[in-house]
């Protein structure tokens, strides 16, 4: 699955979503973003010119990642630089894998902006558009990046005998005689990842929480070995630490050629105490919200997962794949299977990414289609509370179909995650709704709960609904419609959102999606898609507008010790 072409979730909003509920997922879907466009709307300039990539750059919006360091003290800050180093060192490794050797490519670029345009994308491929190359005489990105030798066929990686090709920690190389050998990650960046190793665990001995202390050491040799396992349960282990880290190779999707290949990254996370918090405490009201659910009982008799290792955090720093192209809001980790069946995943959402998002994608969109007099209704808040609901209403409804004869995503095949998304979608603002019922959500905020999950819609199929998910997101709208749910004023071409009838509104598309999930009726499913699942000429008209509007596409950050007022370690 490949994160940036076709996301795993393409949520609601620049939602985050974690597909892989239980333990049935076969590839990785651990990060998920606001999806970027496949950018076919893209103003056609010659690649290698200043002018084109000025265009590409402003694709990307510039924000700041900072976070509040004060309550930690002299020996945690310095803690949290020594794993900004660490973070850091990702960015090297991650080079060779994507492209080789970035400093030759950067000195042959003598346009700045062409050359800061490859440090975005660490190679010389336009990771939104399709990976098209934008330096001179470059050629197509080889679909197997660095991992494989470039001239090697599928024919003659298939026909090899040696054990470990496929495995997520090695390199294909030639030999002295143009054999295929194997050369395992902790060889091939031995010195890089020796430094590494050494940094966490510097950062160990200053780490005051106990299970952090030890996730760094376990990592720093997962690191030297290639053996990431006790470090990954380690992770999972760990519940209170309020600085966390995420390292290592990890994602496959930079090997397009067969998703084999992990490719390094990292992210230094600092959490966000009272929003866990809040979250322990609406975890709490699962059970009733399953029995409350608006559909027939036998659609809700399963126990909702209340298990969710869900927790919110600021991003300090990103580095390597982490930081290539679109940027992901939130991570559902580790990918090893057999810790997700001893111990689950943890999902982490990354708050400041999500509404600096919100801030430099979502909000100018809404300026354009959503009607003046509810523009007030647009807010983080909101659209993080919807975000968030979304990840716990994936714990809601039902699992196995009513027949007995297995789980809802085998029997929805290829529409089982659009479904899946479309259903968390949907709870999730009934939780919201449900949770304001009852007094532990403002319910004179709720309406801009409301608009806000409109906008999302809508900024979901910016680019159109190609793709499964957007598609989901499209059935909403057309259901919505129907329903009265929301009109558009045939002035402005904007939208205005009617809160009593997108109540009802989201109590019967929330009904009818559990029941075609329940009977794992996979023609209902189809149909619902087939039939709802596109855009309009009137929605494509009021989305052109969006066009002269020069909305960016996806942001980059400003990061590091510097920007965190943090000091050399
Ligand atoms: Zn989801």
């Amino acid at each position: 699955m490949l994160r940036r072409l076709l996301p795993a979730c393409l949520l609601l909003a620049l939602a985050a979503c974690s597909s892989n509920q239980g333990a049935t997922a076969t590839a990785p879907v651990s990060k998920e973003e606001l999806a970027p466009a496949p950018a076919a709307s893209a103003p056609v300039v010659p690649a290698g010119t200043s002018t084109a990539v000025q265009k590409h750059l402003a694709d990307y919006a510039t924000v700041k990642l900072t976070a509040d360091l004060s309550k930690f003290d002299a020996r945690q800050k310095k803690m949290i630089a020594l794993l900004v180093e660490a973070a850091d060192s990702m960015n090297a490794l991650y080079w060779k894998q994507a492209w080789g050797d970035r400093d030759a490519l950067l000195q042959k670029i003598a346009d700045p902006a062409t050359r800061e345009f490859a440090e975005i994308n660490y190679g010389p491929w336009n990771r939104l558009d399709n990976d098209k190359p934008f330096v001179d005489g470059v050629g197509a990105r080889p679909l197997g990046a660095q991992f494989y030798p470039a001239d090697m066929t599928k024919a003659e990686f298939d026909a090899s005998p040696l054990k470990d090709k496929t495995a997520l920690y090695t390199l294909l190389r030639r030999d002295a005689q143009g054999q295929l050998v194997t050369v395992p990650y902790h060889e091939a960046y031995k010195a890089e990842l020796e430094k590494t190793a050494g940094l966490l665990r510097q950062a160990a001995k200053l780490a005051k929480d106990a299970g952090f202390r030890k996730y760094l050491m376990l990592r720093a040799d997962a690191l030297l070995s290639d053996d990431y396992q006790a470090s990954d349960f380690a992770w999972m282990d760990m519940k209170h630490n309020p600085i966390d880290l995420v390292i290592g190779p990890i994602e496959t999707y930079e090997d397009q050629l067969y998703g084999y290949k992990a490719s390094y990254e990292s992210y230094v996370l600092i959490k966000d105490q009272a929003w866990s918090a809040k979250l322990a405490r609406f975890a709490k009201y699962l059970p009733e919200l399953q029995r409350e659910l608006p559909v027939a009982d036998k659609y809700k008799a399963e126990k909702p997962g209340a298990d969710a290792d869900l927790n919110a955090y600021f991003a300090v720093y990103y580095g390597g794949d982490a930081n290539a192209g679109a940027k992901t809001i939130a991570i559902n980790l580790p990918n090893d299977e057999q810790v997700q069946l001893k111990k689950g995943t943890r999902r982490l959402q990354l708050e400041n990414v999500m509404q600096a998002k919100f801030e430099q994608i979502m909000l100018p969109i809404a300026r354009e289609l959503i009607a003046d007099d509810q523009q007030h209704n647009l807010s983080f808040d909101a659209f993080f509370q919807n975000t968030m609901f979304h990840e716990v209403a994936h714990g809601l409804g039902i699992k196995e179909t009513l027949d007995g004869k297995g789980t809802v995503r085998k029997a929805l095949k290829d529409q089982a995650s659009s479904f899946e998304e479309g259903k968390a979608d949907i709870l999730g603002l009934y939780m919201v709704t449900k949770l304001a019922d009852k007094g532990e959500l403002d319910k004179a905020k709720l309406m801009d709960n409301y608009v806000t999950f409109l906008a999302g819609i809508l900024r979901s199929v910016r680019f159109g609904a190609s793709d499964a998910h957007a598609k989901a997101n499209m059935v909403r709208f057309n259901f919505f419609k129907q329903q009265g749910a929301f009109s558009r004023d045939e002035n402005t071409g904007r939208y205005r959102v009617d809160f009593d009838k997108m109540t009802a509104a989201m109590n019967a598309l929330s009904a009818k999606l559990l029941t075609i999930q329940g009977n794992g009726d996979y023609e209902a499913a189809k149909q619902l898609t087939d039939q709802m699942g596109a855009v309009d000429a009137e929605l494509a008209g009021d989305l052109k507008r969006l066009d002269q509007a020069h909305i960016p596409v996806d942001i980059r950050f400003e990061q590091g010790l510097a920007v965190l007022g943090l000091k050399q370690p």
